[in-house]
Parts: structure tokens; C-alpha cells; sequence
């Protein structure tokens, strides 16, 4: 084996690389290859000019990798830059979110921009207090808050995890309760993030992982996950330096957060049945709250740690 290493502007690179996956899109099931091997075998088939088939070798094969198949999804192929007006109109440098790249500098966006094949499209931050859920669909974000999210947080918020936020999925962080939405966590930005579909999955259907979102009094968003062991690792939304007045657009639900385990409350209406779904959606509203509530403590003890003077 030996190694192609292709330098080019980073969208290029980015589009190239959708386009790899648009065309490996197309093999059937039963290919054998994993996907790494499918986009070495799909680059090598474009640079040279063959085609990229399936490697099944059933006769039953159900491919779709005729050429107009793929030329189809690769048409599909979209490219986002999150970018500030002023940015954009010349008045300011501030640099611009290249998705699945990282910050791009103002010169570069005016290159993007310049290109035959882009589109510009407005977003108002102002609609956000308006409403932030699809009116007669509670549980979707709007257009806005779903650009809004993608762009401050720029990839899954998942530690370690550098998936493109625009590939991600958007997640309520406190589950939205189909049956009560009163009763869930709302659809707004301080409660959903992008995860990739794999963290997803695994905050969904595994066992003991535990996520949160904060936005702390300087409007600064934060999300939290802790481990299954109990390590808790905290960090800020990517791109607070591009869009930081989000997280200072004010919430129009009611607080969330469920019964915090000190506050003496006691259930004493009659019990009713759980589903397992809803037992779990309630640990881990009661976890997030203890969670909350130990980082609160360690901060008013920094803070009375803070105001000792050092003599
Ligand atoms: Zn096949
Ligand atoms: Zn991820
Ligand atoms: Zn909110």
C-alpha cells in the first residue's frame, strides 16, 4: 500500500470529501468493505477515470452507482460557512466557521463567497425571541435556532468528537416529553446540541452516560457529560467567539430541571406507572440536578476562597 496526500483549500478538501461519501452512498448492503476502504476505492476510481462498483458479487446486487445515481447525491452536497454580516459586507475581520474545518479568516470567506457555486443565506438572531420551536411542531427547533446551534457549537458536543455540526444531529440535552412537553425539556437554545449519530446513540441507549448544558450569568453556553464512572468533563460552546450574544437571548419557558434531591419534596400524590423511557428521562433530570447543584457549591467555594486576601 502507499499513501496519496492531496493539499487544496480547505472547502475543496471538505466538498471533496462529501462527494467521496456521496459516491460510496450508492453500494448495497452486502458490500464487504468498510467505509474507509470504499472512499480509498472511490477516490482512486474518480482520479483514474474507472468506475466504483460494488464488491458483493451477488447477482441480486441492489446498487445504485449508475452515473446519473450519483451525480444525483453529489449535487446534493452542501458546504456551510457560519459567517457575521460585518463580516461579510467588509466591515469587520472577524473570522468565519468553516463546517467541519474550524475558524476560516474573513479574507478566505470573501474568497467562498466569491465562488459561482455559493449562496447566501440570512439568519436573524432576533427571531430566537420570538419563538424557537416550529409554530404546530413543539419539538423542532426553527430554521434560525437550527443554524444558530450548529454554528456556535461547530461540531457533536460529545468530548473529543470533531464530527461536523451540520452532519450532526440536533439533541434535546433534557429529553422532550412527547406526552407533556410542559414537563420535558423545552425546545430552546440553552437545552439542545449537536451530537453526531454514533454519541447519539450512545447517550440514547447506553447505560450511566449523563449530558447538560448550562448557560452561565455571562451568557456563556456550556455543555457537560459525565461518564459512567462519574468523571464529569465540561466545555464551552466551540464558537462563543462567533456568535456571543446567543446565549444572552433570554428563555420564554418556565425553569426545567426537575425536583432537586435536597428541596424536601415530597411526592405524595399517588404513583403512577413509569414507562422506562420516562424513569429514565426523571434519573437523569434528578442526576443533572445534582450535577448543578455540586458545581454551584465549588463555585461559592472559589468564590469565599477568592475573596481572602493572600496575606
Ligand atoms: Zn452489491
Ligand atoms: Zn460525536
Ligand atoms: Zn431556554
Amino acid at each position: 500500500m502507499s499513501e496519496l496526500i492531496i493539499t487544496a483549500a480547505a472547502e475543496d478538501v471538505r466538498i471533496a470529501k462529501e462527494v467521496l461519501d456521496a459516491v460510496i452512498a450508492g453500494v448495497c448492503p452486502k458490500d464487504p468493505r468498510t467505509k474507509q476502504v470504499r472512499r480509498s476505492d472511490a477516490a482512486m476510481a474518480r482520479l483514474n477515470g474507472t468506475a466504483f462498483t460494488c464488491q458483493c458479487g451477488e447477482d441480486d446486487c441492489t446498487a445504485e452507482l449508475s452515473a446519473e445515481q450519483v451525480q444525483a447525491r453529489c449535487a446534493r452536497v452542501v458546504l456551510h460557512v457560519v459567517v457575521r454580516e460585518e463580516t461579510l459586507d467588509g466591515t469587520s475581520e472577524t473570522p468565519a466557521q468553516l463546517d467541519g474545518f474550524g475558524p476560516i479568516s474573513a479574507q478566505h470567506v470573501h474568497e467562498i463567497a466569491a465562488r459561482s457555486d455559493a449562496v447566501a443565506r440570512k439568519v436573524d438572531l432576533g427571531d430566537l425571541l420570538d419563538h424557537q420551536a416550529q409554530p404546530g411542531n413543539n419539538y423542532r427547533p426553527t430554521a434560525t435556532l437550527d443554524v444558530v446551534l450548529r454554528g456556535l457549537f461547530g461540531t457533536c458536543t460529545w468530548p473529543g468528537c470533531s464530527e461536523p455540526a451540520f452532519a450532526a444531529d440536533l439533541d434535546h440535552v433534557c429529553e422532550y416529553d412527547h406526552d407533556d412537553p410542559a414537563a420535558g425539556g423545552p425546545t430552546c437554545l440553552c437545552n439542545i446540541n449537536p451530537k453526531c449519530r454514533f454519541h447519539h446513540g450512545l447517550k440514547t441507549s447506553a447505560e450511566g452516560w449523563l449530558d447538560d448544558q448550562i448557560v452561565d450569568a455571562n451568557g456563556v453556553i456550556w455543555t457537560e457529560v459525565t461518564t459512567p464512572e462519574g468523571f464529569t468533563v465540561r466545555q464551552q460552546a466551540l464558537n462563543t467567539w462567533l456568535l456571543p450574544e446567543v446565549g444572552l437571548i433570554p428563555c420564554s419557558h418556565p425553569t426545567f430541571g426537575g425536583t432537586r434531591p435536597d428541596s424536601g419534596h415530597v411526592e405524595d400524590g399517588p404513583q403512577r406507572t413509569k414507562s422506562r423511557t420516562k424513569a429514565k428521562h426523571d434519573y437523569r433530570i434528578a442526576r443533572r440536578a445534582a450535577n448543578r447543584r455540586i458545581r454551584e457549591e465549588a463555585e461559592a467555594r472559589e468564590l469565599a476562597e477568592d475573596g481572602v486576601p493572600p496575606f
